[in-house]
């Protein structure tokens, strides 16, 4: 098993959900950590946590489809760290709706934070990782990357790319060092699912469930490669006894 302490990772959308408990766990385990969000309070909030903790942390309001904020959230890790050896691309957004009338706006939106978003931390974070001939990247894709949802287009395509966003990134960097995995989720309770009618929580994952799978990826041995989609969903269906 891979020690974890003392290394550095950024995690987007680290301000809430699944990101905020991936941060937490990795700071628990002495990592340093940068997160990243549009949300100043939230990202205060969840550093304030760590910190109380004992662990180590920097916030930084940012959003991930801005090239110029990407490397803003990077030259902070580089600057408080001296390198960065984990990227978890967390943030994501949802809008539902059917592709023959989908809104072109969402769309875009869509795609600028789920895909473009991942592409540019990436991007950002990868020259350093070959340098140094280590890294690890995981992507938070979803189940709809995976499998088809009604009215679940244009999310669900953004989680496609990033499924294959994720393959090319490893297999163009694994002779580098580099390991990249994806985590497709069944329905977590957070922000983004909580609100959903007829989502029965008692029956979803939580996001302490992701995170532990984060932890478990990043501590295998570093020659062990776990390719394809990772699908993590509950075995009983979370749509019934709400
Ligand atoms: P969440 O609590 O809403 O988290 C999403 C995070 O992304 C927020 O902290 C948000 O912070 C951040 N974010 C959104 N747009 C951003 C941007 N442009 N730049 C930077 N950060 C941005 O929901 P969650 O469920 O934990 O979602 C985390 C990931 O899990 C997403 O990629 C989602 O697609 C995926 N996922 C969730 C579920 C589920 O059932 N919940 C299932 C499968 C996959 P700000 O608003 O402050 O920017």
């Amino acid at each position: 098993m891979t020690d974890l302490r003392d290394k550095t990772a950024i995690v987007t959308g680290g301000g809430s959900g699944i990101g905020e408990a991936t941060a937490k766990a990795l700071a628990a385990q002495g990592v340093n950590v940068v997160i990243c969000g549009r949300r100043e309070a939230s990202l205060a909030r969840v550093a304030g946590d760590i910190r109380s903790a004992g662990g180590i942390v920097h916030p930084v309001a940012a959003d991930v489809s801005q090239e110029a904020e990407v490397e803003r959230v990077v030259s902070t890790a580089l600057e408080a760290f001296g390198t960065v050896h984990i990227l978890i691309n967390n943030a994501g957004i949802d809008a539902a709706g059917g592709l023959h009338d989908y809104d072109v706006g969402a769309w875009d939106k869509v795609m600028a934070v789920n895909l473009r978003g991942p592409f540019l931390m990436s991007r950002a974070v990868l020259p350093r990782m070959r340098q140094q001939a280590q890294g690890h990247i995981i992507n938070i894709s979803s189940e709809s990357g995976i499998e088809y949802y009604e009215r679940d287009g244009g999310y669900g395509l953004s989680k496609h790319a990033l499924n294959a966003l994720g393959e090319y990134t490893q297999r163009e960097n694994q002779e580098y060092g580099i390991r990249v995995n994806t985590i497709c989720p069944g329905m977590v309770v957070t922000e983004m699912t909580r609100d959903t009618p007829g989502l029965n929580h008692e029956r979803c994952l939580t996001p302490d469930d992701i995170a532990d799978l984060v932890l478990w990826l990043l501590t295998r041995r570093p020659n062990i490669k776990i390719g394809t989609p990772i699908l993590i969903q509950t075995m009983l269906n979370p749509w019934e006894g709400a």
